[in-house]
Formats: C-alpha cells, structure tokens, sequence
C-alpha cells in the first residue's frame, strides 16, 4: 500500500473505528461462527483474578483513586535494608521520599551520596554572588505527571502552613493559569501572529499521523528527519514542538512518538501553552527544597563530595547482586562493602553534566568553570559488567548534536522592561503569569526563546528584577546582531542578541547589554543526550533483569510509555525502582492513558488540522468513497453522538447526507 493511503487509513481508523469497524466486525464474526467456535478453549473462565499480579520487575501498573490514596503496608524485612543513592537529583531524592514513605524504611539507613555540594541535579536555581542569578532550566509541568503528584502530595510545603507542595501548586495555578499571549515574534519583536494555529497541510498531518501508528521497533535508531519532510519540518507545529520541547531535526524519531502519545490530551493547549502549569519560584526552591527538608526530618543521611566511580557485581546463573561501591569522597578514594539487604540506586547519566557556567563578561568556554560528577564514565564501568546495563555510549558521544545553551538575563533597571511588555502583553512585575511559557524568536539564527516566568523566580529575589530565561538551540551559528556562534558569546553578548530580537533601537542594544542587565551563560553539552536515537537495550531497565538489590533511575532508565526530559520520567523510575526491589505493595500509577481515549484521539485530531474534521480531508479514491456509507450507518447511535461531540461530525455533514 502506498505510504499516503497508508497514513490516511490511519486517521480515518481515529474517526471511524468504533462505528464501522464494529458493523463490519459484526458481519465477519457470524461468518467465521463455525470456525471460531471450534477454537474455543474449554478451559477458559472470565475472571480478573491475577490482574494486579506483579511483573518480573516486581512492580504492577494501576490506575484510579483506590490505589491514589491506599497505603501499602510495611514490606517485609525492611528494618534490616539499607539503601544507598548514588546521586541527590530529583530521582534520587524521589527515591529516598518513596523509600520513607511508601516503604517505611528508617531513615538513617538511607544514604546519598551525592558528587557535588548541593542537592537537586539538574533542578537548579541560585543566587551565585560572584556571578548572578542561575536558572540552567525551567520546567514546563502538567497535571498528569502521575508519578510526580504521587509524591508531593505527601511533601509539606515550604511556603504555606499546613499545606503540601501539591497543594501549593494547585492553588497557585488555580488563581493564575498559565497561558502565552504571544507564542512568538519575527522581525525583531513583532508578533509572529502563529494565532493558535498548527498550520500543517495535508500531507504534514498524514507524516504526523503515520507516525503515530508506527510500531516501535520500526523506528529504533530512526532520527526525526528520516519519518517528516519539508511539510512537517517547515510548519509552525514543528516551531511550536521542537523549541517549547527542544527537539532537533536529528533525534529519535521514536522518542518524537512517544511525546506526541504521551502529550495527545494537551494538542490543543500546545499553541498557546494553556496545557502547562508551573511552580511559583525555580525548582530548587519550589520542589527539591521540600523535598530536601522532608527527608532530613526523616533522618537521612546526606554525603555531599562523594563521586560514585563503580559499583562492582556478583554475576552467577542470571543473578546479579551488587556487592561494592566504588567512590571518592573528596577526592579520596574508599569503598562501601555490600549485602543483598543493601539497595543500590544509581541515576545513571545526567542532561546537566560538564556544564560550563559563563558570565557577563566572559563566555562558557576555555577556562570557565565546568562542573562535572563523573555520572558518564560511572555508567560505563557499570554497563562493561553486563549488556542488560545500556549501552552509555550512545548517548554521551556526540556533543555536537546534543548540546544547546541557556543563560539567565537579570534586569537592573526598568529599560528593559518596556520592550519586553510590548510582546507578552502583561507586567513582568506583577508576581502573575508573564510570558506564560517561551516565546520563540521565529527567524533567529540561533532559534532563541525566551520566558519569564512569575517573579521573583527567587524566594529572596529584589522585587525590581526580573530573571528572564533565555536558550538557543542552535549554538554553533552566528547570531543575527552578534555574529559569534552562541557559544563563544559572553553572557552581555547574549543579552544583545536578545535584545535585538525584543526590538530594542540598535543604537541603545550595547549600553542596554551593559547597564540594564547581567546575564550568567550555562552551556550543556549533553542536554538533549536522551534525544539520541536509540534502540531497545541502550537504555537499561530500571531493574535490570536479575539483579536483586540494585537499580538504575532517572532519564536514562527504561520505563514503558513514558516520555523523557521531564521531571516526571525521574520520579516515575524512582518509583518503580522503591516498589520493585523492596516489594512495596501497591499500583505505580500508569502512565496517562489519554493514548488509549478516543476522545482524546477525536479532539487531537481535529486540532492537529486547525479545527478541520478528518472527515473533510482528501482521502484516495475508494477510500473516500466510505464516508458517505459511515455517516449513513452511524446514524442515530452513540458513535455519531460522540463523533459530533468532537467536531468530527459536522452540522452541514448530517444536513448534507439526509437532504
Ligand atoms: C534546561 C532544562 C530544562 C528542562 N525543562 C524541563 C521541563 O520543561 N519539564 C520537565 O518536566 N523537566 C524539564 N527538565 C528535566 C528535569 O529537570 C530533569 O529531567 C530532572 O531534574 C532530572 O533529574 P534526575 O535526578 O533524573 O537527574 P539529575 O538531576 O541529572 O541528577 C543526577 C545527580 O546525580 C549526581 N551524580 C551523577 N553521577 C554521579 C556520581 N558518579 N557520583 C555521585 N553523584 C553523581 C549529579 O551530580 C546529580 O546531582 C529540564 C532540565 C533542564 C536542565
């Protein structure tokens, strides 16, 4: 079949699958009575007996509020385990919180060890005297990080008395709902005028779609560029996708799937970023603080200045026991004997690792200062050990295509703030939504965006500033004012280019650059290392099979369905990793099912075309001659109630086929 018919057939299934296909189903099942019956197996019973039985990871996937709010009971033998977490990211504190909670370990016999003096990985945000303000990221949120709510909803917040950060996020976005008022501009500073739309053609939709029935193994080691053309690649749905989620035309064609599933509920709030929420100050403050203060009240034992080097294994007839811990504890090299009672978490890899922190005057390169852990070369020494430990390498090889640049603009005066009012149409200083997510400048060479969200971002942060958070995802082209790759600018020269592309009179961009402002640049090269292109077995499973006192956590970790770069794939191996090997009783939640809801399926469709049916596209020939016979047998039946109820189905469609 040829490849259009094949991606058409695809989104006429969404529209149509449950009407049609159920009248043919019927008729073919009486025709194939006789046969079927034969195959019957008589000792079949119906039962859900065995539904919530573990899997060989020892964990089991629920959904819903009974297991939402249960409490597992205390599992076996726990008082005598140990648990050693290699890293004090978001995964492993994650892990740490689960073990306390969920598995009512003691918490002085849960031990961190983390590489550098601070906790939180990747989920930064600091005040740096020397430098200024640092946000290496920001994090887009939803309400489906099932995991994540999970979690917090347990954590007491920091900010209000009595409440959990869950409650404080919920209020929080309650009152003050994240939308964008300008998703982006062009031709420095005007609205680009996107105006919610994806403006994808036919052909886009069907590439799109294509790739949404492709299995994934098909797309193992596929990049992006080999599954989309021109038609989806020059679109303002690829504008909008690869700067709010930073994917390049060369990753993973599969990961690009699993976004596109996982996020399906949100492609209508993808335009102008209704789909998102976030936390009222930067992470560090907002999620690993709490977090941090929680397991300290817990007892736990932190160990900063610790870089994990290996962690040695006993690998005998499939089993495989971690036996020692390999570190270097300021510098000093030591080692930590192991038992099967002493549980091992490892957050294999880092999208933070080696970077290199720039400032106003001098750019993230040469001899800037570059902060590493060591995470690549620990992977490696484990994964030499077993091939069911990943396959590092093909992640952490090639900086040239998964590196990209971010830096934090502090405004010193008001100057600034003008411009920056004129494209998102509200007050940066009102303490409320701004920017409501990134606006990306559309003709940037270096495609930067920008977002400033509700400040101060810093608990302690001057109320006349305002942190702006600025990124390229091209760093090694020249700038359209500055015309230096990205990554040899200073953080004043990134602040000009932005400053150019706000619309900032040329004659005022330096002066500006240099009083209104410091800017701190983070280089990261290894920030996109989870968008490589990837086949099964790269990423180790978060229990690799047979290991019995040992797991891998975080980004690099292999869950199913769910999507990485987010805080919630962190939380959510962390998860698995506590119920798996201690035996917690109790359902890791499922990853959202929006995939498997056809409403869903009928929204995202419609607003995939900008609010057209699939139903009003050209299909081939005999194919669309089916529409016609659809309409006429749904008739009347909750299929057209449904169908209608989702824009799939139009007035003038039904008008049409009764007159
Ligand atoms: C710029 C940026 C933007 C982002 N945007 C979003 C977003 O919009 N939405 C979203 O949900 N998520 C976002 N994320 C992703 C999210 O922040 C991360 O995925 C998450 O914080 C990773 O947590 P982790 O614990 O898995 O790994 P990390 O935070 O990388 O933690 C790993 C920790 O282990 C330590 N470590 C590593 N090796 C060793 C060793 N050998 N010995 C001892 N310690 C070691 C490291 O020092 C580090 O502290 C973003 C991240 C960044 C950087």
């Amino acid at each position: 079949m040829a490849k259009k018919s094949y991606a058409a057939l695809g989104m006429a299934a969404i529209a149509a699958a449950a009407g049609v296909g159920a009248t043919a189903l019927a008729k073919k099942s009486r025709q194939e009575k006789q046969v079927t019956e034969a195959h019957i197996d008589p000792d079949y019973r119906n039962t859900e007996r065995g539904k919530n039985e573990k899997n060989s990871k020892g964990i089991y996937y629920t959904n819903g509020n009974y297991e939402a709010f249960a409490r597992p009971e205390k599992p076996e033998g726990v008082d005598e385990k140990h648990a050693y977490l290699v890293g004090s990211g978001l995964a492993s504190l994650a892990a740490a919180c689960f073990l306390v909670r969920d598995g009512q370990m003691p918490g002085d016999h849960i031990h961190i060890l983390e590489a550098m003096d601070i906790a939180g990985g990747a989920c930064d945000g600091i005040f740096d005297p020397t430098r200024g303000y640092v946000m290496r990221g920001g994090r887009e949120m939803e309400n489906h990080f099932e995991c994540l709510w999970d979690l917090f909803r347990s954590i007491p917040s920091l900010e209000l008395p009595g409440a959990s950060v869950l409650d404080e996020y919920y209020w929080l976005n309650k009152h003050d709902p994240n939308y964008s008022l300008c998703r982006a501009t062009v031709e420095r500073g005007k609205d680009a005028h996107t105006d919610g739309k994806f403006n994808l053609s036919q052909k886009g939709c069907m590439e799109i779609m294509k790739l949404f029935f492709t299995k994934d193994e098909d797309l193992y080691d596929k990049k992006i560029e080999d599954v989309f053309d021109e038609e989806v690649l020059d679109s303002t749905f690829w504008l909008y996708w690869r700067t709010m989620f930073a994917f390049e035309n060369w990753h993973s064609a599969l990961e690009m799937k699993l976004y596109f599933q996982r996020f399906i509920h949100h492609i209508g709030g993808l335009p102008d970023f209704s789909a998102l929420k976030f936390t009222k100050y930067n992470q560090y403050e907002s999620l690993i603080l709490p977090m941090k203060k929680y397991l300290e009240d817990a007892g736990v034992d932190f160990q900063f200045n610790t870089e994990v080097t290996n962690v040695l294994f006993d690998i005998h007839d499939g089993k495989k026991v971690a036996t020692t811990i390999e570190c270097k504890v300021k510098g000093v090299e030591e080692g930590i004997t192991l038992t099967e009672n002493d549980l091992v978490f490892v957050t294999n890899g880092s999208c933070t690792e080696g970077t290199i922190y720039g400032d106003q005057n001098h750019a993230p390169n040469g001899d800037a200062e570059v902060r590493t852990s060591g995470c690549w070369n620990l992977w490696k020494n484990i994964a030499k050990q077993d091939p069911s430990f990943g396959h590092p390498e093909k992640f952490c090889s090639d900086i040239a295509k998964t590196n990209w640049e971010s830096a934090t603009v502090t405004t010193l005066d008001d100057k600034i703030i003008p411009y920056i009012t004129n494209i998102c149409k509200r007050d940066p200083k009102s303490g409320k939504v701004v920017t409501g997510g990134i606006v990306s400048c559309k003709d940037s060479s270096w495609l930067l965006s920008w977002t400033i969200n509700r400040q101060g971002q810093f608990k302690d942060q001057d109320k006349d500033k305002v942190c702006v958070w600025v990124y390229g995802l091209f760093t090694d082209v020249p700038g359209d004012y500055i015309k230096k790759p990205m990554k040899d600018c200073t953080g004043k020269e990134i602040t000009e280019e932005w400053l150019y592309h706000l619309g900032v009179p040329v004659d005022e961009i330096e002066e500006l650059a240099e009083h209104s402002a410091v800017c701190v640049p983070t280089m990261m090269p290894y920030i996109t290392a989870f968008f490589m292109p990837r086949a099964k077995g790269d990423r180790p499973d978060v229990i690799p099979d047979g290991c019995v006192n040992f797991a891998f956590l975080g980004q690099f970790a292999e869950t199913p369905r769910d999507t990485i770069f987010t805080t919630e794939y962190s939380v959510r191996t962390a998860m698995e990793a506590v119920y798996g090997l201690l035996g917690v009783d109790r359902g890791v939640p499922e990853v959202w099912g929006s995939v498997y809801d056809v409403r869903e399926l009928l929204d995202a469709s419609v607003k995939l075309m900008d609010g057209r049916s699939p139903l009003e596209i050209e299909l081939p020939g005999p194919i669309g001659l089916l529409k016609k016979p659809l309409l006429k047998a749904i008739r009347g039946t909750v299929i057209e109630k449904l169908l209608r109820d989702h824009q799939v189905i139009k007035d003038y469609m039904v008008d049409a086929e009764e007159a």
